[in-house]
């Protein structure tokens, strides 16, 4: 389908920054085709009008944990040991795999209405990641949560055969190649060195990059020191994953050699701020990873731990914290952070999506700019970071394909949503 959006306020790449500019833009099947006047020739089934209205590039969730969704504020105020591994596992352990549907349904309704396009999940029941994602027609990269070693040789193996079967079913799906995996070795304190070194092994055969969790909390690092005489960062270094484009959830608590390792080795940070904050965990070190020059990207990690998976609250808080910990204002830009959302997921992902430009895939939130909070609209870019809180997204395109038009889902049905996750509740909520 041609899409035609007349009179749009866009926020354009420019060089490094970003530039508002009112234009045309136009969208041939899944790509821009043009953001400047309309060509002639560009007939289009479908007319946007555009005026009063702002476009940006589909936000990207670097990690998240969508069926957590139903564990929203079951597990709060608890130290990160605690959520984990006394609260948020045994409930994972009565989780059906048609629970872990709904609440990935749930995660891309909420994602998509304030404006994410395309998120990196890590899921136990991979598939059901899979069905949620191709139905509510976002884009995503899945992988199935690898944990074990010799502890639990025949569930480490389960978990990378499921990984492997979910991926060739994958194969069959009519998707346009919106949904794509990575491998996702859990943590190092999930996994044992034997069973990171297989999947190394398996990433390299398969041609697939990795998704894990790093150095999110003091108590991994001290443990890593103990166990290993080594930093977690450099653990992994050693145990050859950096070898392949990797994706390292949270990087909270890094020494400047870890550093150094991230940057040089090209491994991408998703840094969830709101995440690694409610458990008590710190907060990456942003503006250091910045000047070594490492890829940082944003994610909302899951809901039990968040609890929304709104991308604009998690740009806003993430320029706030590094302004008042280090009492510098310049310390995390928005233009930093709306790139953080975008264009560095996408190069995180290798995805062809992240900026509004003719060629890339056409992933794009329309806000309604008739808000109190946007006006005036004298800085688009500080108004998304500071001001917005993901209620103006009014249309979703994804792929091409609009999925969300003046706030009316056009690939799923909400209530029925809602009706499942509340049965679900019953079985954990308190
Ligand atoms: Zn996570």
């Amino acid at each position: 389908m041609n899409i035609l959006i007349k009179n749009i306020t866009a926020l354009l790449p420019d060089g490094e920054g970003i530039k508002a500019k009112i234009c045309d833009i136009c969208i041939s099947g899944d790509r821009i085709v043009s953001v400047d006047s309309a060509p002639e020739n560009f007939i289009a089934q479908k007319v946007i009008n555009g005026s009063g209205k702002m476009a940006i590039p589909g936000l990207i969730n670097c990690h998240t944990h969508a069926y957590m969704t139903v564990f929203r504020n079951v597990a709060d105020d608890l130290s990160f040991q605690d959520w984990l591994m006394g609260n948020i596992m045994p409930l994972e352990d009565q989780l059906t795999s048609e629970d872990g549907y709904w609440g990935a349904m749930l995660g891309c309704l909420e994602m998509i209405k304030t404006g994410t396009t395309c998120f990196t999940d890590m899921h136990m029941f991979e598939g059901q990641s899979v069905r949620a994602a191709y139905e509510s027609g976002m884009r995503a990269v899945i992988s199935r949560g690898l944990s074990g070693g010799e502890s639990d040789k025949a569930g480490a193996k389960r978990r990378i055969d499921e990984a492997l079967r979910e991926m060739d079913a994958a194969k069959s799906l009519d998707d346009n190649g919106r949904i794509s995996f990575l491998l996702g070795p859990h943590a190092i304190y999930t996994c044992d060195n034997g069973y990171l070194s297989e999947i190394v092994a398996l990433a390299k055969e398969k041609k697939l990059g990795l998704n894990v969790h790093l150095s999110e909390s003091r108590f991994e690092v001290g443990s890593c020191m103990e166990q290993h005489g080594c930093s977690p960062v450099e653990l992994l270094d050693k145990l050859g994953l950096f070898e392949l484009p990797t994706l390292a959830a949270h990087c909270v608590h890094l020494s400047d050699d870890d550093i150094s390792l991230l940057a040089k080795r090209g491994v991408s940070v998703a840094t969830n701020p709101i995440s690694n904050m409610k458990l008590g965990n710190g907060f990456a070190p942003i503006p250091k990873l910045q000047k070594a020059g490492v890829n940082i990207c944003l994610g909302t990690d899951g809901a039990a731990s968040n609890n929304a998976l709104n991308m604009f609250r998690e740009m806003g808080i993430l320029s706030l914290i590094h302004k008042g910990a280090l009492e510098e204002a310049q310390a995390v830009s928005a233009v930093d952070v709306l790139n953080f959302a975008t264009v560095n997921g996408a190069k995180a992902l290798g995805l062809e999506t992240g900026v509004i430009s003719p060629g890339k895939k056409a992933d794009i939130a329309i806000l309604d700019l008739d808000v109190p909070q946007f006006r005036p609209l004298n800085n688009p870019v500080s108004a998304l970071c500071y001001s917005a809180n993901g209620s103006e997204v009014e249309t979703v395109i994804i792929d091409g394909n609009i999925v969300m038009e003046n706030r009316r889902m056009a690939t799923l049905d909400e209530q029925r949503i809602f009706f499942e996750v509340e049965r679900i509740r019953n079985k954990f909520g308190k």
